[in-house]
């Protein structure tokens, strides 16, 4: 099998056609964007495992840097049975994008086993971390690209990463991976960190907008770790979130959800979202076309495309999860009147703290909560800034704008260290 066939999927193609197309508005050098279109490394490994029956099962593990010009790479591991080479690789890409326009010494990387979780005992979960682990030992490490949890995977993921990395070299590495307990260098604030940098980025799309939180409703597609600290800090903040939902569909109440009650019930009993009662049940397709001020897609890729993107009746799109939106829903969203936080500004919180968590490593020397929500804030509406004024100044719209700017970094990275050899 050609390598390369893999990497032709949907969603690859998506992260090249807006690669190119910025890279057609910003006049990029032809031989740097042959350069950037294909990643630097990808490596696909067999995981095969002891099952808790006694047979052994092999998965299919990756993982991918795109790019590291600017610094190690650095990207989230996604346990789901649809990674494939071609997506791994796609969110590698938007990770060099996405930490170029965050300003962070970083470059992307991705890295994925083709699993359902769910469906492994916690022993065999654990079983498939480790191996996934030692099997892409020769790529990974604090320095060269530094893992952190995606859909399908938590701290105590990257906890058997990190245990296993430092078992093979004999001595602890906090700094292999981020988004780790706390109790093994772990930072304050870096669960909820992506949904508060997405509660960010919309405060100041609002400002910009000359709307309020107070008078604004949220619907959030997606329960997992982004989507629920987001509608939380939503909530907080005093938004009306009136849905959201996870794979078996959406919850919706128009006068807003009791969103604590929500937490309780399914995060802590471990209801089904149906089963907690505390709003109407509708589709995922339902929840999309929801009117609202601010719909946050915080599932998968590819959920607003041409199909439905003219029912999308949100103010503000705010996209929690990477690659929501097809290249050809942009310009029907933009039509109608949509306010478009592009993935890698509006996810960006996340990597963010990540990094927050990998310098507090290094230093052996850990912040306050109050320190790292300072400056995440500062960092993060910070890029909002210079992608606003950035769309503003060129006529193009704000995916554009963010994906020029990371770009650009990411091409002066290459220029001052030339073509080796
Ligand atoms: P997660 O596994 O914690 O949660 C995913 C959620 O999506 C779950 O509630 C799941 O039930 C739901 N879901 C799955 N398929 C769905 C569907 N078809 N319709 C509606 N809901 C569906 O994952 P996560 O870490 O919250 O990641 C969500 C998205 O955010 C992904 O695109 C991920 O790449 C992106 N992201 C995550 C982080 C992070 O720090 N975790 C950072 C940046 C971006």
């Amino acid at each position: 099998m050609n390598p390369r066939n893999e990497l032709d999927t949907p969603m690859f193609r998506l992260a090249v056609a807006q690669f190119d197309q910025a890279a057609e508005l910003m006049g990029l050098d032809r031989n740097l964007r042959e350069r950037l279109k294909l990643p630097d490394r990808s490596l696909i490994v067999s995981v095969p495992i002891r099952m808790d029956s006694g047979t052994v099962k092999v998965f299919t593990g990756y993982r991918v840097q795109h790019d590291s010009a600017r610094g190690p790479s650095k990207g989230g591991i996604r346990y789901h049975p649809d990674v494939n080479l071609g997506e791994v690789a796609a969110l590698a890409m938007w990770m060099t994008w996405k930490c170029a326009l965050a300003g962070l010494p970083y470059g992307g990387a991705k890295g994925g086993v083709r699993v359902a979780p769910e469906q492994l005992s916690s022993a065999e979960l654990q079983r498939l971390t480790r191996r996934y682990a030692s099997e892409i030992f020769p790529m990974i490490g604090p320095d060269q690209d530094v893992p952190a949890p995606d859909v399908g995977t938590d701290a105590q993921v990257m906890a058997w990463i990190m245990d296993t990395y430092s078992q093979q070299v004999g001595y602890a590495v906090p700094g292999v991976v981020t988004g780790k307990p706390l109790s093994i260098g772990g930072s304050l604030g870096r669960e909820e960190a992506t949904g508060r940098g997405v509660v960010y980025v919309t405060l100041e799309a609002m400002r910009h907008l000359n709307l309020t939180i107070d008078q604004a409703t949220v619907v959030v597609q997606g329960f997992g770790n982004v989507g629920s600290h987001t509608a939380r800090i939503m909530h907080e903040a005093g938004a009306k979130v009136i849905a959201v939902s996870d794979k078996t569909g959406g919850l919706y109440r128009a006068g807003g959800l009791d969103i604590p009650m929500l937490l309780s019930r399914y995060q802590a009993e471990k209801q089904p979202l149906r089963d907690t009662k505390l709003g109407e049940w509708m589709t995922n397709e339902e929840l999309l076309a929801l009117p609202c001020t601010v719909l946050v897609p915080a599932a998968l890729s590819e959920q607003i495309t041409m199909d439905n993107a003219a029912r999308i009746r949100c103010r503000i799109l705010a996209e929690g999860a990477n690659g929501p939106t097809t290249l050809d829903a942009d310009p029907i969203l933009t039509d109608q009147g949509v306010f478009i936080i592009p993935d890698i500004l509006a996810n960006s919180g996340g990597v963010i703290v990540s990094y927050f968590e990998w310098v507090q490593d290094a230093q052996r020397f850990f912040w306050k909560a109050t320190d790292i929500q300072d400056r995440l804030h500062e960092i993060i509406t910070t890029a909002f800034q210079r992608t606003i004024e950035f769309s503003t100044r060129r006529r193009t719209s704000m995916r554009m704008a963010a994906l020029m700017n990371g770009i650009d970094h990411v091409a002066q990275a290459h220029l001052s260290r030339g073509l080796y050899p």
